[in-house]
């Protein structure tokens, strides 16, 4: 995370950036509770890093690297993460952008989700490192004075996934690596333990959906908590 001033006026930006995710095949029990605490959120300056949940989020995708059936997929996982935050998103359509770092103002809508791949290749993104890394996740958070104070909010999500390791994925490795780097586009870090889809690793043996603490993560973050 670096902060970072880029205007003269009274406006400060904060950049989070997150979310590296290798893949780890692994067999095993996938019916996981998860730990109500077992969750991690950012603040600055005391205060918690996340949208505007009275606000509605634009989104679009850039699935030109995706495979034919991947808009129902990322809908789904966006649906969910409006389910467990309360924010509403609004799918705006296609759009043809793969997110870079220092990128923010080229960004087509509030949030976007992509498939590009690591740089070298063709749609390549910097956030991508190719690997075992399969998906990147963050946001901008910009502060700005309200009722004389600076109160800062999400304002700008990505996620990225690598085009080339997601076809090798299966439906529910897919489904998870999605719902975990769109978590990270609202706020959450990672979590400590496999039980959460917040942990690093995702694979097979990954909760099929958010876990107990990432839904207590995803409700500080969202309108249980209050407008900013
Ligand atoms: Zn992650």
């Amino acid at each position: 995370m670096t902060l970072r001033s880029l205007s003269r006026r009274a406006r400060l930006v904060l950049v989070a950036l997150l979310g590296v995710l290798p893949v780890l095949a692994a067999c095993g029990p996938s019916v996981v509770a998860g730990n109500p605490t077992d969750y991690s959120l950012n603040t600055h300056e005391a205060q918690r890093l996340r949208w505007n949940p009275c606000t509605t989020v634009h989104w679009r995708a850039d699935l030109r690297n995706a495979p034919a059936n991947t808009l129902p997929l990322v809908q789904g996982a966006v649906a969910t993460l409006s389910a467990k935050t309360g924010i509403r998103f609004v799918y705006d359509g296609p759009a043809s952008y793969i997110p870079q770092r220092g990128g923010f103002a080229q960004q087509p809508s509030s949030l976007i989700v992509s498939f590009g791949r690591a740089p070298g290749r063709p749609s390549a993104s910097n956030y991508l490192s190719g690997g075992t890394m399969v998906g990147y996740g963050g946001y901008l958070a910009t502060g700005a004075y309200k009722g004389g104070r600076v109160v800062y909010s999400i304002t700008k999500g990505f996620v990225v996934i690598d085009a080339n390791r997601f076809p090798g994925l299966s439906t529910r490795t897919r489904n998870a690596l999605l719902q975990h780097e769109l978590g990270h586009a609202v706020g959450l870090n990672h979590a400590k333990y496999s039980s959460e889809l917040m942990y690093p690793v995702v694979g097979n043996a990954s909760p099929s959906s958010y876990a107990a603490g990432d839904l207590t993560g995803l409700r500080l973050l969202g309108r249980p908590a209050g407008c900013l």
